[in-house]
């Protein structure tokens, strides 16, 4: 037998441990955090919610009817899940219109090619463009091009982007696309087509914006699928002039309504202060937008609905929003004027708008009276397959950046995009590409990361110098 005393300082040395991990920092909202996540990974109820805005409503251009009726179809569903509020934000988007999008080479060996206007794009005469081809197979030859030295041709651009898990060749090559139509004309070309913005080999064309140089002319600008760009390639090498007709007949009409969406979850002690979660709701008009960005509306519609089912609120407020117009840049903008005033109250953002592969990196921003929640944070996120990336430069998504700007923090929730660019902004932008079990991952994440920022009074402000 021991002495009384001595059981009991051993009782006291064997529990101090277990005392500490319950006073440890976050301790409870890692413990709901970890019960999220494990209900998310049984099933999130995420793909219900695609298969519905995918099937139901399908391509979802901002200024579209079908993007108002997506607007109504997520207020709906968000008002079925149990959300506290929702409300509609109504703004203007430019009314451009894909039209008859066609080419072909004439001579010396006709040929269909497969394209597609990027948007934005202008107009080819109504009969359509014929014109040699020049072809560059790095973008940096067309640059290198002398003022006046292109003049009357159709610039070909087949420079490949290279796959990579975080879109590193998307992002390389988005120059291309953006601003290639006017570099070409001012070098005198009359029409702009580059390959494709995809790792894909199949004969679908990926659109996406454009912008035009207010210094150049306005040239029709297109994509090619990859193959009729490897096509073209094969032609030129054989040293005989190819000539190539194209005719995209877009319009441009008066500014035409989007909407974003936003559901609240109110915080049970300090509303004021918002925690903020969504996806884009608009798509290009060419897919289902299943993957670009179905799936992010659905990942954080879902991760909301399993925050909306714990007993209690969190302390804070946790916003769902819809974003009506991100493919044409306007949504943040809109945003950012009706929410920049009360910026200040904004503890935490982030967009989820990579598609539906599981996420594998979070990077955060400097805490303030947050010294542990990346850590407790983990202890949450490792078993879904998480890793911690301390040195990510840290973006929300196109979405916040206006709000960012403002001193909003974000986060980055880092996904497996490796096959992403096979189908981005392509008619193979569909239900079929989506794993369930990947979008409860994602749910997963989401919905322990929101819980944890929205239930503890964590400051992600960089401290005041
Ligand atoms: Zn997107």
């Amino acid at each position: 037998m021991l002495p009384k005393s001595l059981v009991l300082a051993l009782g006291l040395i064997l529990a101090a441990p277990l005392a500490h991990a319950a006073d440890a920092p976050f301790a409870k909202q890692e413990a709901v955090a970890s019960q999220l996540r494990d209900t998310a990974l049984k099933g999130s109820g995420a793909y219900d919610i695609l298969e519905s805005l995918t099937t139901e409503i399908g391509a979802r251009p901002a200024g579209s009817t079908a993007l108002l009726r997506a607007a109504d179809w997520g207020a709906a569903r968000m008002k079925a899940l149990g959300y506290d509020k929702v409300t509609v934000e109504s703004f203007k988007v430019p009314g451009w219109k894909r039209g008859a999008e066609t080419a072909e080479v004439t001579a010396p060996f006709p040929q269909k090619l497969v394209i597609t206007a990027l948007g934005g794009s202008v107009a080819t005469p109504a009969a359509g463009l014929s014109a040699p081809v020049v072809l560059f197979k790095r973008y940096d030859d067309l640059l290198a091009q002398a003022p006046g030295s292109l003049t009357g041709k159709i610039v070909v651009v087949t420079e490949r982007i290279i796959r990579a898990q975080d879109g590193a060749g998307y992002g390389a090559g988005y120059r291309i696309r953006g601003a290639g139509a006017s570099e070409a004309a001012k070098r005198g070309a009359v029409g702009y087509m580059l390959r494709s913005l995809g790792t894909d080999s199949h004969r679908v064309p990926h659109t996406g914006t454009m912008a035009y140089d207010p210094a150049a002319p306005k040239i029709p600008a297109a994509a090619l699928s990859n193959p009729d760009a490897d096509l073209l390639e094969h032609m030129l090498a054989r040293g005989v002039p190819i000539t190539v007709k194209m005719l995209l007949t877009p319009t441009f009409g008066p500014e035409l309504e989007a909407r974003t969406v936003v559901g609240e979850i109110t915080g049970r002690e300090a509303p004021q202060e918002v925690v903020l979660i969504g996806g884009h709701l608009d798509s290009w008009d060419l897919g289902t937008g299943a993957i670009d960005d179905g799936a992010g509306v659905a990942i954080t519609m879902a991760a909301g609905k399993l925050i909306l089912d714990q007993p209690l609120r969190p302390r804070r407020t946790v916003r769902v929003v819809l974003w009506g117009a991100e493919e044409i840049g306007k949504a943040g903008e809109a945003f950012a004027k009706v929410h920049g005033p009360e910026v200040a109250n904004h503890v935490l953002a982030s967009e989820s708008d990579f598609g539906a592969g599981p996420v594998l990196k979070i990077g955060l921003p400097k805490t303030k009276g947050g010294e542990g929640f990346a850590e407790a944070l983990m202890r949450v996120l490792g078993p879904a397959g998480v890793v911690y990336d301390r040195q990510d430069a840290v973006s929300g998504g196109a979405d916040v950046e206006e709000m960012a700007e403002l001193g909003m923090p974000v986060a980055s929730l880092r996904q497996n995009g490796l096959d992403y660019f096979d189908w981005h902004h392509t008619p193979d932008d569909t239900l079929d590409k989506v794993k369930a079990n990947e979008l409860d991952q994602n749910v997963a994440v989401w919905s322990a990361l929101a819980w944890m920022a929205a239930d503890s009074a964590a400051s992600f402000r960089a401290p005041a110098k």
